[in-house]
Order: C-alpha cells, then sequence, then structure tokens
C-alpha cells in the first residue's frame, strides 16, 4: 500500500492541522488550508514530501448560530476509515508512567493531474490505551493545556518514530508553527554523539546533524500566538519518557542511538527557553533554515528573534482548488497549461472581457443560490457584493466595515451594496464569538438598507463559493497581526479584486487601482467604497471596462505569483535542496 511512496527520500511535512478535503474537519483556518494546497501542490508537481498530521476524529467543530447571533459548538466526528487506510504500524510514546499507542492512517492526496502524495493522520484511540489517552488525537485545539502538550508530544515524537516504523527515507523535516517543534528532540536523541567523545559538560547531542535535517516556518506575527508550556507540566508528562520500546513497539533490541534516553531537561532548557518551554523557540533552534509566510511577516519575525536569518516565502493557494468551475474552464480554453504553470495567467489579455463577465455572473449567482438556502436571505444579482470570511477573531476586525452605521448606510443609498460574511470563532475565544453576535445585531440594524448575510459553518466549500462569488473581497486586519492571509489569493483565482489592509501578503499583492485597493482604517475604507471602488463596480466613470480591468489585473498579477505551485517551487529550491 505504501510502496510507491517509498522509492525516494522524501520531506517530511509537519502541522498540527491539515484541510485535505471538506468532508475531512482536520483543519480550523489558514494554516490547516495551507498545510493541504502544499500537499496538493506536492502531488501536482511530483515533489516527494510526506504530510504528518492528528487524525482529529472530532474535528474542529461545527458551527450553528442561535436566534441570538451566538455561536453553538457541535462535534464534527468523521469516519477515518471512509477515505483513508489503516496502516499496519504503531509506536509508543511515554507519558507519565505509561506508554501511549500511536497508529496510524494513510490518506492520499491525489492531483486531478495524476500525481499523488501521502499524508499519514496519527491516531491514539486504540483499546491498548486508557479511554482518556484515546482522546488524544480527538479534539483539534481542544482541550487544556496538558492535553495540547500531549497533541504535540504525539505529532513530534510519535511522528518521527512512525515514519522510521514505515520505512520512510526522510530527507529533511519541515515543522510548520512551534505545535511539532518536539520532533527535534526526538531526532537529538536519535543522533548523538559516541559517549567517548563528549567532554564534560558537553551535552552528547549532534545539534549540527538536526538542525541540516530541520527546517521551521513560523506562521504567527505575535508572541502570545505562540505554544510555550510550564516546565512543571513538562516534567510531569515526560516523567518517564525512557522509552521502553523501539518504533515498532517491540521491547528495545539494543540498537544503538538514543531513542531509549530520558529526555535531557538541560537540552531542553538550552533549546527551548529557561523559564518555560517555549516551542517556537525550540523550532528556530533545532533548525538550519527558518522563514516567515510573507515579506512583511518575516521582517516582524526577525524583530521578535533577533539573530536568527528569518527568510519570507510568501504563501499561494492552490490554482486548481481555488478556481470556480467557470473558471477553471475560462482559463483552460485560454491559457492552456494554467494548472502546472499558474504564471502562464499573466497572458489573462486573451480572455474576452465578457467572457470573464459571464463567467464571474455565473459564480455570483451561484454564491446569491445558497445564501439563500442558507438564511433565506434574498441578495441581489446586479448590487455590489462584499465578501468578508475568515476565523471571527479580535484582530481580524469584522467589525470595521460596520463602524459608522450612517455613513454606510449613506453609502448605499448612492450606490447600493449588499454584505456576506462567515466565519468560525475558537470555543474558547470569547471575543470572537462575541464579535459574531455583533454581526448579527448590525445586520439587523442595517435591514432595509443594506442586505447583510452572515452564513454559518464556514469550510473550504463555501470560502471557494464566497471568493468567487462575491465582486469585492475585504480585508481588515489590525496590522502587523496578518501573517500572510490567502482568501484574498483565492479570490484573485475568481477575478476578485481585494480592498484590503496593507498587511500580510496585501502589501506584496496590492497595486492600487490595478489588484485592487489599500487602506488604512474605517475611515479610509468607507472613503474608497465611496469614491472609488463603487463607482468603478456601476462603471459610472468609463462605461464599464475599468472593473474587468481590475478583475484581470486580480488575476493576472496575483493569481499567477501568489499561487502554491510558485510557494513550493521556493521551498524545494530554498529550504529543501541544500
Ligand atoms: C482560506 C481559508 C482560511 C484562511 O483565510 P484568511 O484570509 O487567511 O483568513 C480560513 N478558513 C477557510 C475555510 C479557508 O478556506
Amino acid at each position: 500500500m505504501l510502496d510507491e511512496f517509498l522509492n525516494v527520500p522524501r520531506v517530511a511535512y509537519f502541522s498540527m492541522e491539515i484541510a485535505l478535503r471538506n468532508e475531512i474537519p482536520t483543519y480550523a483556518g489558514g494554516l490547516g488550508v495551507l498545510a493541504g494546497d502544499t500537499l496538493r501542490s506536492a502531488a501536482e508537481l511530483r515533489l516527494p514530501l510526506v504530510g504528518v498530521s492528528l487524525v482529529s476524529r472530532a474535528g474542529y467543530f461545527r458551527q450553528e448560530i442561535d436566534s441570538e447571533g451566538r455561536q453553538i459548538e457541535k462535534a464534527d466526528t468523521w469516519d477515518p476509515s471512509r477515505w483513508a487506510q489503516p496502516l499496519d504500524a504503531k509506536v509508543a510514546v511515554r507519558m507519565e508512567d505509561r506508554p501511549v499507542w500511536v497508529g496510524v492512517w494513510l490518506y492520499v492526496v491525489e492531483s486531478h493531474m495524476g500525481g499523488r502524495a501521502p499524508v499519514l493522520l496519527l491516531d491514539t484511540d486504540l483499546p491498548e490505551n486508557r479511554t482518556d489517552d484515546r482522546e488524544i488525537s480527538h479534539y483539534l485545539y481542544g482541550g487544556d493545556e496538558a492535553y495540547r502538550l500531549k497533541q504535540e508530544m504525539v505529532l513530534g515524537f510519535g511522528g518521527v518514530r512512525i515514519l522510521r516504523a514505515l520505512d520512510f527515507e526522510i530527507s529533511a523535516y519541515h515543522m510548520n508553527e512551534g505545535h511539532s517543534a518536539l520532533l527535534g528532540v526526538e531526532l537529538l536523541r536519535r543522533y548523538m554523539y559516541p559517549s567517548d567523545d563528549v567532554r564534560p559538560g558537553e551535552l552528547p547531542y549532534d545539534l549540527p546533524r538536526v538542525r541540516d535535517l530541520c527546517r521551521f516556518t513560523t506562521h504567527t506575527p505575535v508572541e502570545a500566538g505562540h505554544d510555550r508550556f510550564s516546565y512543571d507540566l513538562v516534567k510531569r508528562l515526560f516523567a518517564s519518557s525512557v522509552y521502553g520500546y523501539d518504533d515498532r513497539g517491540a521491547p528495545p533490541p539494543g540498537r544503538p542511538g538514543a531513542e531509549h534516553g530520558p529526555i535531557d531537561f538541560a537540552l531542553l532548557s538550552s533549546l527551548a527557553g529557561e523559564r518555560e518551554l517555549n516551542m517556537t523557540q525550540l523550532a528556530l533552534n533545532v533548525s538550519d533554515f527558518v522563514n516567515g509566510v510573507a515579506k512583511r511577516h518575516a521582517e516582524v519575525s526577525s524583530n521578535m528573534y533577533p539573530g536568527y536569518h528569518m527568510r519570507a516565502i510568501t504563501n499561494g493557494v492552490h490554482p486548481y482548488m481555488w478556481s470556480a468551475d467557470v473558471f477553471r474552464e475560462l482559463y483552460t480554453r485560454y491559457v492552456p497549461g494554467w494548472c502546472h504553470e499558474p504564471e502562464l495567467l499573466v497572458r489573462v489579455e486573451e480572455i474576452p472581457d465578457g467572457a470573464i463577465l459571464d463567467a464571474h455572473a455565473r459564480a455570483k449567482q451561484a454564491l446569491i443560490d445558497r445564501v439563500r438556502a442558507l438564511t433565506s436571505i434574498t441578495l441581489d444579482a446586479k448590487v455590489a457584493t462584499v465578501g468578508f470570511a475568515r476565523r471571527m477573531t479580535a484582530y481580524k476586525r469584522p467589525e470595521l466595515l460596520f463602524s459608522d452605521l450612517a455613513r454606510l448606510k449613506a453609502i448605499a443609498r448612492a450606490r447600493p451594496l449588499q454584505i456576506v460574511l462567515a466565519g468560525k470563532a475558537h470555543p474558547r475565544d470569547e471575543e470572537g464569538k462575541r464579535l459574531i453576535a455583533r454581526l448579527h445585531g448590525l445586520a439587523r440594524e442595517l435591514a432595509g438598507a443594506v442586505s447583510v448575510a452572515f452564513l454559518p459553518d464556514y469550510d473550504l466549500e463555501l470560502a471557494l463559493l464566497l471568493v468567487a462569488g462575491a465582486d469585492i473581497w475585504l480585508n481588515t486586519p489590525q496590522p502587523p497581526l496578518e501573517a500572510s492571509g490567502t482568501s484574498g489569493m483565492k479570490a484573485a483565482f475568481n477575478g476578485v479584486p481585494s480592498l484590503s489592509v496593507l498587511d500580510g501578503w496585501w502589501v506584496e499583492g496590492c497595486i492600487e487601482g490595478v489588484t485592487g485597493w489599500a487602506i488604512q482604517d474605517a475611515g479610509s475604507l468607507y472613503e474608497k467604497l465611496e469614491h472609488l471602488v463603487l463607482p468603478l463596480y456601476y462603471g459610472a466613470s468609463d462605461g464599464g471596462s475599468g472593473w474587468v480591468r481590475v478583475m484581470k489585473g486580480a488575476i493576472g498579477r496575483n493569481a499567477a505569483y501568489f499561487n502554491s505551485h510558485r510557494m513550493m517551487r521556493r521551498y524545494a529550491t530554498e529550504a529543501y535542496l541544500r
């Protein structure tokens, strides 16, 4: 079953979340979608990667909204046996006083062009484990601090061990966020100097060798967003981390190497911080290539962690995945080869204006139909539609567009507009949940003047409907907190320009009036909407061709560049081949 993936050395791509398909709820937001697009591009470009993540059987959560606008969280359980195959391997990760057994599922990402890439989903729900241990791999980002650390032990320690148990040859380990940083500790225990060569007072680990194997991508520009664990907790959970088992779960046959040695706290505090275990710091210290996910984000991260050579590889989205059917057809007809080489979309001028407008009108109608089905709100196909969908959390500022309702109504009186929103708040993000309720209140206040629809249960499928069906894609993060942002890139693949705060990818993607527009605050948002964007949309200034030109600007300048094929070709040549 695995043979086809074992013939070449592979890069092991670690991520706590991964969006494999809409039916598999193992993602919470942009990080997971990016991980999915990474593996989709790898399959398509035939780059040898293997994804490693948790199976998250209970998913993130399914979002319902009650009549007061409150988010209700339902378990989003999925059945791995429906989409993945169980593999015959099992490893033990010691926690506290006992082994926690980790099994594994194989999911194969298949490109519509024929390439395939394996993803390993780690699972502790095995009969050998205690009931509470069986749940370690159930809830994505669920539970308390101890639960999170257990998940990270399964991902980092378990992931490295399972790769070996399955006979993968790994040429590099790529950590995405600090969640998987414990893999570095596992490798350090694997690669130790023979004890004769170690001078007293020195640590016996071959750090240069491990650094040579590891790459780290940070995706969060705020210190508070990085995982840290108290050493009390770490000591309790790692207490008996003398591994009594080899990769296949058998007692050690006496293989040299230190996987059976205890976790060394002198090592941890030297790499991960003296006062607490900082997973980002650990990941930075065990990797000889580190990067941020946009140029601005790399700068912000260098300031946060001085002393590391922080590079920038700007994110991208998967071309085929994020183009609506109607645009796939257009591109295939007028820009053949675009699936493999999305750069070819610079030739967007080959596509007649009418064909672009027609494709967009169909995508917009699909969104309008869905809005009606989900909310019984009827939007108007002729009215400019602003789309905003993302994780609902304070820094994304979903309420910015609504900060002056009188102004918004006045703008809409002159030139009508309607708004479609979606997004989940993390179950423990009280502020995020308050924002969702507030948006529902604002929608009621605007009723009659501006139609506002909030679509529940934002997921991959809704995301595509929204980015393709909106006319204008809005993004209003608080700078510098948006590391990259990717939904605006998805919009570009569907000819939808962004109206966005200059942060993350938009610093690189915005050419004013050509690919979209930059805003700073609510004032400039209203100003541009009223005087630039809506007049252009309604063709007041030039009879209509101006709007298509911006749609083509989004495709030809942004989709052509901000795609995951370009991103993966850069990871391959700059990060993986070293
Ligand atoms: C693309 C996507 C995101 C990330 O969008 P941002 O613009 O980066 O916030 C989050 N959730 C889903 C379902 C997505 O498809």
